[in-house]
């Protein structure tokens, strides 16, 4: 129930309609029993200024921030934790005694399926699929887990060394390497984990995959295949993973995931994991898995 007291959380992006944050923030705090109501704002880029102010004028506790916002909203924080520096960008802001503080919770999201296999990645080998956003998150999440090497592949050599020149100040770089779709051949016999950041596969091109069919027997039977997709599940890509024996897994628990990490340094208590989890499989089941396409949280 909505009542005098009711405290506010929400999430900002342009447009907005699409997110999936209020199904499962709502019925988080449901289950909790907790007198917050988390809402969709839709601000424009020329807008974000006001709505900042307009947050802290009218006590907003925190929010998420998704396209077109994620690093315009840099310079309004406060305090911007060390993972959102060394990715340059906010997904989650949360209002502190010094003010708004920015993070990004993507990394945790992405590391936790891979955390809970329990395996040694000291000697072992990303590939990633693509530069973009989601891009950065995952490269900090294998710094973080302590691959050997970081190869990131994407179709515009120009971007590409752009991205890896942005990782120079983190001492990444060393373990960061760039190549272009062609060099995958070479690249996939070394694969540990191959990770698909780029849309390709994504509702409605269900039938694409970013790999062509003959590319999946030169990868090690011991490979990961991660698709940060979730609509569909399975995607083509996990499919044809699946049927080489690869391990799989999808965007959902990543998604699921940078929620709850969200939702925990809100509330400063651990998020219903498995409850916000249910209510977003309900939720796309229900939208015909996933017809509504694109979201980032
Ligand atoms: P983005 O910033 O637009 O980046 C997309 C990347 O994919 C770019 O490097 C782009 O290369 C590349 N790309 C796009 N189409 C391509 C194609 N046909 N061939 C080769 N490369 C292509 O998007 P993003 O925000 O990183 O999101 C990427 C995907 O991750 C989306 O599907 C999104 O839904 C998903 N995602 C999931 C989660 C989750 O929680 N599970 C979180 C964030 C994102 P160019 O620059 O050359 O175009």
């Amino acid at each position: 129930m909505i009542t005098g007291t009711t405290q506010l959380l929400g999430v900002m992006g342009d447009p907005i309609a699409h997110s999936l944050s209020p199904v499962m923030h709502n019925a988080a705090i449901t289950h909790l029993g907790l007198d917050y109501v988390y809402l969709p704002f839709a601000v424009a880029p020329q807008d974000l200024a006001t709505a900042v102010s307009g947050f802290r004028a009218i006590g907003l506790r925190g929010f998420n921030v998704t396209i077109p916002h994620k690093q315009a909203i840099l310079p309004w924080l406060n305090q911007i934790s060390e993972v959102a520096q060394a990715i340059g960008a906010i997904n989650t802001v949360s209002w502190t005694d010094q003010g708004w503080y920015g993070t990004n919770t993507d990394v945790a999201g992405f590391l936790a399926p891979l955390k809970g296999l329990d395996r040694d990645w000291s000697q072992t080998t990303a590939v990633i699929l693509g530069h973009g956003g989601a891009a950065r998150a995952v490269v900090a999440g294998c710094a973080q887990l302590g691959f050997a090497q970081i190869q990131v592949v994407g179709r515009n050599s120009e971007k590409l060394q752009a991205f890896q020149a942005s990782w120079g100040k983190t001492g990444l770089i060393d373990r960061l390497t760039i190549g272009e779709w062609a060099d995958l051949a070479e690249l996939l016999p070394q694969t540990d984990l191959l990770v698909n950041t780029t849309p390709i596969g994504m509702h409605p091109q269900t039938q694409t995959s970013p790999l062509k069919a003959e590319d999946w027997q030169n990868l090690p039977t011991r490979a990961i295949a991660y698709d940060l997709i979730y609509t569909p599940r399975p995607t083509l890509f996990l499919q044809q993973a699946d049927r080489q024996g690869l391990l799989t897994l999808d965007g959902l628990e990543m998604l699921v995931q940078q929620g709850a990490a969200a939702l925990s340094l809100w509330l400063q208590q651990p998020a219903p994991v498995e409850v916000m989890r249910q209510a977003l499989l309900a939720y796309l089941d229900r939208r015909g898995k996933g017809e509504e396409g694109k979201d980032e949280g």
